[in-house]
This record gives structure tokens, sequence and C-alpha cells, in this order.
């Protein structure tokens, strides 16, 4: 499998997109505003949306996507999440306010927009052999991360998450491991910041890969704009033994 990054950044600005991952040319993982660079011919492709969680900076880019292209499409685009964070995107963004309901347009029977609530650790065969698994992430929302294995090899994904003692079992359970891209979206001076909003910052981050006992690339992404060289500064300084690298936009990262 081939993963190329259409943004992974905290935030929004010249040359900054956020969180959205390209899987291959028909799957896309969380849906911020990178999928904005893909063509209508790209967009159409997209059959499978793997969502972490609901905040926007992670599913902007979904409604317009469906709007854009479900007309040019002979299925519709199936989401996956958690049944809670599916139960979040029916209520407060596809509810005739916000967005129209796509999985009842054109009709209920064809619609654009199909929704898959998955549990976590129940695996999802989007074909080819390629099969993805939700893993448990800690935010002050509904959220997972994602596990996706090419059969050949894995890449794991946090999503938006603070320390998280469930999640690291499972991780070095994954014998295939490759990569991991896991954030680190403030630095070590909004630590309580991070607290609170439950994300990581280095010093956290540092005392989460004591507990990754695989060898695997580490991706650094969600930082916040502006401070991304403090940020990495610091995360080079509390990692270790690990030599954590910054995830950057268009980079693809091969399993
Ligand atoms: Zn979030
Ligand atoms: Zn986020």
């Amino acid at each position: 499998m081939k993963l190329r990054v259409l943004g992974c950044s905290g935030g929004i600005g010249e040359g900054l997109r956020t969180t959205s991952f390209a899987i291959d040319a028909d799957t896309l993982l969380d849906a911020g505003t990178g999928v904005g660079d893909l063509s209508l011919e790209q967009l159409a492709r997209i059959d499978h949306v793997f969502v972490s969680h609901a905040h926007l900076d992670h599913v902007a880019a979904l409604p317009l996507m469906l709007d854009t292209v479900g007309w040019m499409r002979p299925a519709p685009v199936t989401v996956y999440a958690l049944p809670a964070v599916v139960d979040v995107l029916r209520r407060h963004l596809f509810n005739w306010h916000l967005w129209p309901d796509f999985t009842c347009i054109p009709s209920e029977a064809a619609p654009w927009l199909r929704f898959q609530p998955v549990e976590i650790g129940q695996p999802v065969d989007i074909g080819g052999g390629r099969i993805a698994r939700a893993l448990p992430a800690h935010h002050v929302v509904p959220a997972a991360g994602w596990h996706l294995d090419s059969g050949r090899g894995s890449l794991v994904y946090t999503g938006d998450t603070t320390v998280n003692d469930e999640f690291w079992p499972k991780v070095n359970a994954i014998a295939n491991l490759r990569h991991l891209i896991i954030e680190t979206a403030f630095s070590n001076r909004e630590q309580e910041l991070a607290r609170v909003s439950r994300h990581l910052c280095p010093e956290m981050l540092g005392r989460e890969l004591d507990r990754l006992e695989r060898s695997a690339e580490i991706h650094i992404t969600h930082l916040k704009p502006g401070e991304y060289e403090a940020i990495m500064e610091e995360v080079q300084a509390c990692a270790g033994h690990h030599e954590p690298r910054m995830l950057a936009g268009g980079e693809e990262l091969e399993f």
C-alpha cells in the first residue's frame, strides 16, 4: 500500500493543510483540507474513507467532496468510523442544517454516502489483501487511530490522542509494523493545553514512545502552525533512542 500525505498540519495558512492522507487511489485516511488538492478525477475514485474522529480539521473536506463528485460515481462512498463518531457525523454535520444528508441523496436506494460503523479491532477488508482496523485513542470526543495492513507491512496512525495505555499493547502486537504516524500538536510550554485538549506534547510523546517495542519509522504529525521548528527540537530531545521525523505534505510512505 502507498500512503500520500495530503495534509498533516494542525491548522491552515499558505502551504498548510489539515489531516488527510490518500491511501492508494481509492481510499482516504481522514478528510481534512488537504483533500481539496485532489483532481476531480482523483476525488471521484475514492471509495473508502476511514475517519479518526469528527473534529472539523479531520472531516472538513468530506461533505464538499461528496457534493462535488457524488454524481460522477456508480456507488456510494463508504465512511468507516466508530459508532459514536458516525453518530456525531449524522447528527451534527450531515443533518440538513450544516450540510445535506447524503445518505439519502439522490435517493435512499442509491445514495452518495454510506456509513459503516466499526468497533475497535474489527477488521475491514477493502480488497487487494488490504485490511484496516480501528485502534483505541483518547481524545476529547470519541476517536480512534487506524492500523492499515497490506499483508507485507503495516502503518499505524494514532489520530488525535493523548497518552493512552490501551494503544501500545495493540501496536506492539503488529509483527509487520513499518510506519507509525503519531501526533504532537503542542510544544512543552503548552503542556497544560495538550493535557486538557487531549493531545500530545513532546515530553508526553517521549514517555509514550518508551512503550513502543517494535522498530518502525516514526513520523510526527498535527504540529501547531508557526511552531514546527520549536516542537521538533523538543521532540528530538525527548525521544530517547527513537529518531522521529516531521511528516511533510506530498510525502509518500510505502508498506
Ligand atoms: Zn481532534
Ligand atoms: Zn485534529
